[in-house]
Parts: C-alpha cells; sequence; structure tokens
C-alpha cells in the first residue's frame, strides 16, 4: 500500500481533483463533476444558473458560472457540509474510484495549487487544505474493522450485523464468510440475541 503523501491533485492523482469527469447527484439532479454539483449548489434548486452549470460540460466554465450573483444566503456555513456529501457520493458510489483512494493508504492528500487557493487547498505552503481534510476523513469512512479478525476490510460490501440484546444494540462487521460464521456459531449458543444479515449502503439499509 502506497502511503506517500499526495501533494497535488494532477497525473496520476487527478481522481483526487473535484474537476474529475464522474457523475454525481445533487437534489436529484446528475453533474458532470463534484465541481460542477458543488458551484450549482449555491444556487437554490430550479434557479436558471443551475441548468446552467448542468448543462456546461467543462467544470473550469461551471466553476466560473458559480460566481454568478444569486448565491444563497448562509452558503458560507453549508460549503462544507455540501462538499463533503458530494465527495462522499462520488467515492463511495464508484468502485473504481474507492479503490484508488484506499490505496492511498494512510499518507496525507493535500490540494497544492497555483491559483491561490488556501481554503480548499495550500497555496505557496499555507491554507487550510479543507478538500484534503475531507479526502481523507471520507478515505477513513471506506474501511472497517471486523469484528473477529481486526482486519481493516474495504466496506464494499461487508458482512454486517446488527444485534439487540435487551438495552444493548450494536453493529458487527466482518471481512469475510470465515469470520462471518466464526462469529455466527458464537452467537447461536446466545439466546437472546438477534442477529440479521444485511447490506450497507450510504445512507440507508437494505435488508436481506
Ligand atoms: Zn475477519
Amino acid at each position: 500500500m502506497n502511503t506517500v503523501d499526495i501533494t497535488e491533485f494532477k497525473g496520476r492523482n487527478r481522481f483526487l481533483s473535484n474537476f474529475y469527469a464522474v457523475n454525481v447527484m445533487w437534489e436529484g439532479e446528475e453533474y458532470f463533476s463534484v465541481e460542477h454539483a458543488y458551484q450549482a449548489a449555491k444556487y437554490l434548486y430550479g434557479s436558471v444558473i443551475r441548468s446552467k452549470i448542468r448543462a456546461e460540460v467543462d467544470p473550469r466554465k461551471a466553476k466560473r458560472l458559480g460566481r454568478s450573483p444569486g448565491i444563497q444566503k448562509g452558503w458560507d456555513n453549508l460549503k462544507l457540509s455540501v462538499m463533503e456529501t458530494l465527495v462522499s457520493r462520488k467515492f463511495f458510489d464508484n468502485p473504481g474510484l474507492r479503490n484508488l483512494l484506499l490505496n492511498t493508504g494512510t499518507g496525507l492528500l493535500q490540494e497544492g495549487n497555483w491559483w491561490g487557493d488556501r481554503f480548499w487547498g495550500v497555496y505557496k505552503g499555507e491554507g487550510e487544505n479543507h478538500l484534503g481534510k475531507i479526502l481523507m476523513k471520507v478515505r477513513g469512512k471506506l474501511t472497517q474493522t471486523c469484528s473477529t479478525c481486526t482486519r481493516e476490510v474495504p466496506l464494499d460490501p461487508p458482512k454486517m450485523a446488527i444485534f439487540s440484546k435487551g438495552e444493548k444494540s450494536g453493529e458487527l462487521v466482518f471481512c469475510s464468510d470465515e469470520c462471518w460464521n466464526l462469529a455466527a456459531d458464537s452467537f447461536r449458543s446466545i439466546s437472546k440475541i438477534q442477529i440479521r444479515q444485511r447490506h450497507v449502503l450510504l445512507g440507508g439499509l437494505e435488508d436481506r
């Protein structure tokens, strides 16, 4: 596993950039990249500028359109959580990108840039690097610890169990059939624990 620090999102690390072409949903509409969806989210649903951003193919032009007047009130308080939601969707919904992100291991992700952005990235050695921090946070959510062998495993799709015993309830994650079977055997010997297997999807559960 590569644990080298990444300080620019270009070349083979281009997939970390918000300009990377990948369809992302926002409020029921599909956009060509995280950048597109983020710029559109500045404006209220149904506004003309949103449809312009949505129709634009080039992320640089989408970014420029996002400087149009009419940005919704309180946007500054929303923008970090909007970005986190969009970046999460990008990586949770696309197995190829998810694996690329996981392969960055525990390395620093930093959006070094030449265009002077010290909020989302780092410019001339200074910056808050919020995009890099969000990427590292999302990366952390893409793995879970196997309840049997404690290995860190990718989230896709772990075998999960939900259990309840009296007031207590919780979730267990398993990396393999083997670990699942080992745990399931021990649950059967405890009469009051109910267990069911399920898929995990972002933002929702699906029983099976
Ligand atoms: Zn395991």
